[in-house]
């Protein structure tokens, strides 16, 4: 039991009251009952102890009850937890200067929200306003939040409902190089690059320049040759990473049709790429409009948008208020968040464990039919696993769901994704060790192993 209740209890309140109705996603056959962590470190109502390689979607960036995170959040919940936007308090100003200054010209203006929804659906108003254009563009399978407007920008039918959620919302193909019909390679500066061969020139992907006619086709057919926004992700759903100048080409094209560029950092944000601070960085872009959230404030509920004050200008012109957005308290941690990830050099570790866990992964890849691709920057990994090489076809759900409860029985937590949930997906606290990521890797090699036995 648990604080008196037992898990039959929790599972039967859970089916009956708590979102169960929709929320589908419980992971595995038999159920974790989480209670506590710290740092990589996840532990259960039984005391059985499990690696957290998922960090709940990439969200606990820094690890669980961080001890300066945590010192952070009491210390401000002495002090004062909540003063409406009508009146100063300095937590705002401290944070909005320390997180601006991690962020190019002219990325000045920032509001702060409670959750990455809320900040997209801000950008995309700001977008609208300021061009006075309409349509916005996503990328196929990408997830960019579930409101009524974003679950018109997120494009996976798992998300959709039958409702005319947001209009004026198109997608393109995403562009990936492994399940794609043009191939290529991941092209990036990646410590792997994918099976397949890639026959582009250093510098210009064939790959990427039809991924980027399909982007000009909207134009010529569905928008009105001039749009509000793109909105992209670093890398889409299922961590598929994007050719080169995927981000270039498409900031360049959109910029001529009038519209502004959004980078969704909700993911890949404050570090994690290992190589940069920012997701966008790793495509030599400067976006229009950044938005973020999970990360920011390492669980703590919290999103941003951080604009120009020339895109901000006409968004200024209207009264805007969010009651709970960029609260004291979320303030004192999400600068506290700020702090740690420099203090404990947080980037330079996720370069560094996460090299080695693509480059491992990569002999995993090599040495099991059942991997077909593994990608990713930094602690933002996706290990795509298919029914066998030759085929490409996404390994079926209920195998993966084997593997996953295998990998969790042994004592690690790893996520799923991808338009066919045929993606692996490690986005673990940033903290995590090299040992960590050995132990990862031989349970997730037993696992596969286990699976590949039955078989
Ligand atoms: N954008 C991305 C890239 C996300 O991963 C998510 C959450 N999965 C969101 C936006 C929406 O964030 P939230 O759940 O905080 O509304």
């Amino acid at each position: 039991t648990y604080q008196g209740m037992s898990k039959e209890q929790m599972l039967e309140i859970r089916k009956l009251n708590c979102n169960a109705m929709t929320m589908k996603v419980t992971y595995y056959k038999k159920p974790l009952f989480i209670h506590q962590g710290f740092m990589q470190w996840l532990w259960d109502v039984d005391g059985s102890r499990y690696l957290d390689m998922f960090a709940g979607v990439a969200t606990v960036s820094l690890g669980h009850c961080h001890p300066k995170v945590t010192k952070a959040a009491q210390e401000q919940l002495q002090y004062l937890w909540h003063t409406s936007a009508i009146y100063i308090h300095p937590q705002i100003q401290e944070y909005a200067e320390k997180l601006v200054s991690l962020l190019p010209e002219p990325l000045k203006v920032v509001y702060l929200t409670n959750s990455g929804s809320e900040a997209n659906d801000l950008a995309l108003l700001m977008a609208r306003l300021h061009t006075g254009n309409f349509d916005a563009i996503t990328l196929r399978g990408s997830y960019h939040g579930g409101s009524p407007l974003t679950m018109g920008l997120t494009s996976n039918t798992v998300y959709k409902y039958p409702v005319p959620s947001s209009l004026g919302c198109y997608n393109t193909m995403c562009p990936d190089v492994f399940r794609g019909p043009w191939g290529g390679s991941h092209c990036r500066d990646s410590p792997v690059q994918t099976v397949r061969e890639c026959s582009c020139s250093p510098d210009q992907c064939q790959a990427n320049d039809r991924y980027i006619e399909q982007l000009k086709d909207v134009f010529a057919t569905s928008v009105p040759n001039r749009i509000a926004c793109v909105l992209r992700r670093t890398h889409s759903g299922g961590i598929v990473q994007y050719p080169k100048n995927f981000l270039k080409d498409t900031y360049k094209l959109v910029r001529e049709k009038g519209g502004i560029c959004i980078a969704d950092e909700v993911q890949t944000g404050f570090g994690r790429t290992g190589s940069h601070f920012w997701g966008f960085q790793t495509h030599d872009v400067v976006p229009d409009i950044v938005t973020m959230a999970k990360g920011i404030a390492n669980g703590f509920p919290m999103g941003a948008v951080v604009t120009s004050e020339e895109i901000a200008r006409p968004f200024a012109e209207g009264l805007h208020f969010n009651t709970f957005g960029g609260n004291p308290v979320a303030c004192g941690i999400a600068s506290a968040v700020l702090d740690a990830i420099k203090e404990d050099r947080i980037q330079e570790n996720c370069a560094v464990v996460g090299t080695h866990l693509l480059k491992e992964l990569a002999k995993l890849r090599d040495k099991y039919e059942i991997v077909g691709d593994v990608r990713g920057k930094g602690l933002h990994i996706g290990v795509e696993m298919v029914k066998d090489k030759e085929s490409r076809d996404p390994l079926p759900s209920d195998a993966m769901t084997e593997i996953l409860e295998d990998t969790k029985d042994m004592g690690v937590l790893i996520g799923r994704g991808g338009i066919y949930g045929q993606t692996f997906r490690i986005q673990p606290p940033m903290c995590v060790t090299k040992d960590d990521a050995d132990f990862f890797l031989a349970v997730f090699d037993q696992a596969l192993h286990n699976y590949t036995e039955r078989r």
